[in-house]
């Protein structure tokens, strides 16, 4: 075959992925896809399987065209009257069924959209990925003066040339709203079993990808220059590394005995996490979720380029507020100032931050992130030059449980959230993109039973009553299970929301509802709408307890019965928290466990 691809044939896997309902399924449509795109576009399907044109952390524009735009495109493609657009899409409430339904009208009446309108004769030209991604690009991109017209004339270009289907989906790309809800972990099992026939690449892939958070471009080295490269890869500055992070225990003596007796121990900063890339002058910062935050630190980039000594390197620290009068710390909330584009100097001096860096991850041309911490730390210590707001993180190394104990309370008074434990050990690597045991953080204990509170999922909604009728009342929610990529249902909540938060939901929601639990998703419980795994909420509860009807870690304890929140609180959004991002069912089941260990020794 040719190096192109046929639009058609994404659009088939779209058509199936979105009627299926089980992830060995979705697994296997892509697996078929995979198998017939050309290695030079498989990143550019990857990217479109998930609704984008490249990875979050480009900080480039999204596809998000607005309504208005989109019927005006839909109309001048199909040759219909705008009023005509806005009736069908009041009756059918998705404008890519409108692109859809008059394509087919437009169709079955001879017509072949705009080509006819405008008098060319020659034959509809297929539409190709490359074609669409190239267009899509310009429509993403475009600004200025007159970008308005040009963004219309391309989309009604490419919806005069599309089919039906192919009309259907592209709308909702263009419009930001192709939500299929495939994972980064389906996409990479599917990888492996298009390239290698079964899962024994799958560790090769997911370590590159944690290493090089592009996946696009991973799939697109591994069909191009083979597995090897996908072996030998290295971070490269400019494209995040996966975050390493930390499990959570509350009991000091078994915090260092998990990690080997004797840790680093540094200050829990409470702040955002930054990773930092320098080439040259060139600084770039990615948050915890890897989107580029470069624009809200210019004072963060300045002090990088002063005092990180290497041309080249990726380090890591916790970006906090301070009063601009003590300097000391203040509550992370502060840094959502940062957040306001408009004023960014304005903020900057209002909202002073301070950094505390706590690991190097690579350093000119060198990959750190396989060498053992105390080694990073050394070549953290020896590239940069501190100052007050830009210094190492406050740490001691210790296999003393008073020692840590005083720490942690010296760490809690000086603002801190609690401590980091990090094993030092000849294997503490750096963990790209895993939760392990080599870093456990300690945090200041809350007064509940449930010890802190857990990120989940949102999977499905109820219908509310009373005084909610009309809205959502009540949220199903789930916990995420890494090891089969499923969201598992750990309670429903209802309580904590503000009357604004309720309001908003319906909003939030509309766009996520499917007319069947999403594949990846496994619930005994039937809500009233299902939903595409995205919205992460912040939960607190009293306790957790064992039940028959959720399936968060079922079996895990007793046969046939799972691990629920008892009295859940919804706090807030985790807005930069992804689904795959949620507390994971290991986590629950850990504190299911410390939890009756509590309880027994009360007892
Ligand atoms: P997680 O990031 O583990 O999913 P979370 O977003 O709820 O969980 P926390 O439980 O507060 O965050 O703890 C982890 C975060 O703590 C890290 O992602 C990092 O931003 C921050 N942090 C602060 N100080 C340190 C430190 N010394 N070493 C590593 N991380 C630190």
């Amino acid at each position: 075959m040719g190096e192109e691809l046929n639009l058609k044939i994404l659009v088939e896997a779209f058509r199936k992925l979105e009627l299926i309902t089980s992830r060995t399924q979705m697994t296997m449509i892509l697996v078929d896809l995979f198998r017939n795109t050309p290695p030079d576009v498989i990143d550019k399907v990857i990217y479109l399987i998930q609704g984008k044109l490249w990875p979050d952390w480009k900080g480039l524009p999204e596809l998000g065209v607005g309504e208005k735009f989109l019927i005006k495109a839909i109309a001048k493609a199909t040759h219909s009257r705008e009023s005509e657009v806005e009736n069908l899409y009041k009756r059918l409430g998705d404008l890519g069924k409108v692109a859809e339904e008059l394509k087919r009208r437009a169709a079955s009446a001879g017509g072949v959209g705009l080509a006819k309108f405008l008098g060319v004769t020659q034959p509809k030209k297929e539409l190709t990925v490359e074609k669409v991604y190239e267009t899509l690009t310009r429509v993403a991109l475009a600004t200025g003066e007159g970008s308005r017209d040009v963004k219309i004339n391309l989309i009604a270009g490419l919806i005069a040339d599309a089919d039906p289907l192919e009309a259907r989906y592209l709308v909702r790309l263009i419009e930001g709203r192709l939500r299929l809800g495939v994972g980064d972990a389906t996409v990479m099992d599917a990888l492996a079993i298009a390239y290698a026939g079964n899962q024994a690449l799958r560790p090769v892939i997911e370590r590159a990808y944690n290493i090089r958070a592009d996946l696009g471009g991973i799939a697109k080295l591994l069909a191009e220059k083979g597995v090897d490269a996908l072996k030998n890869i290295k971070p490269e500055v400019g494209i995040p590394i996966r975050p390493m992070l930390a499990e959570r225990l509350n009991d000091p003596y078994e915090i260092l005995s998990k990690v080997g007796g004797k840790a680093l121990v540094e200050y829990k900063y409470d702040g955002e996490r930054g990773q930092i890339h320098k080439k040259g002058d060139t600084v770039i910062i990615f948050s915890r979720r890897l989107e580029n935050i470069t624009h809200q630190y210019p004072d963060v980039v300045e002090m990088v380029r002063e005092r990180v000594k290497s041309s080249e390197a990726i380090i890591e620290g916790e970006i906090v507020a301070i009063d601009p009068e003590t300097g000391e710390m203040r509550p992370f909330q502060e840094l959502m100032h940062r957040k306001r584009k408009h004023d960014i100097h304005e903020a900057v001096r209002e909202y002073p931050v301070a950094v505390y860096l706590f690991d190097a991850l690579y350093n000119e041309g060198e990959d750190l992130t396989l060498k053992p911490i105390l080694e990073r730390r050394k070549v953290l210590a020896n590239i940069i030059d501190e100052g007050e707001r830009f210094r190492i993180a406050q740490h001691i190394v210790t296999d003393d449980v008073d020692e840590l104990e005083k720490f942690f309370l010296k760490a809690i008074e000086d603002g801190a959230e609690g401590v980091m434990v990090k094993a030092i050990h000849g294997n503490a690597i750096y963990q790209a993109g895993s939760r392990g045991w080599l870093w456990i953080k300690y945090k200041r204990d809350y007064k509940s039973e449930m010890t802190d509170t857990v990120d989940l999922v949102v999977v499905g909604a109820f219908a509310g009553k009373g005084k909610r009728a009309g809205r959502y009342g009540t949220l199903l929610l789930a916990a995420y299970d890494p090891d089969r990529d499923k969201f598992v249902t750990i309670c429903k909540v209802g309580t904590g929301f503000t009357d604004a938060d309720l309001e908003e939901m319906t909003n939030m929601f509309k766009d996520y509802i499917i007319p069947h639990k999403h594949p990846r998703v496994e619930s005994i419980m039937k809500p009233d709408v299902w939903l595409v795994p995205n919205f992460v909420a912040e939960i607190i509860g009293a306790e957790l307890t064992l039940s028959p009807i959720h399936t968060c870690c079922r079996d895990a304890v007793r046969k046939g019965v799972g691990i629920s929140i008892r009295f859940p609180r919804f706090i807030r959004w985790r807005t930069d928290k992804g689904p795959e991002e949620a507390t994971t069912t290991k986590e629950i089941l850990e504190m299911y466990k410390r939890q009756l260990k509590k309880l027994e020794e009360k007892a």
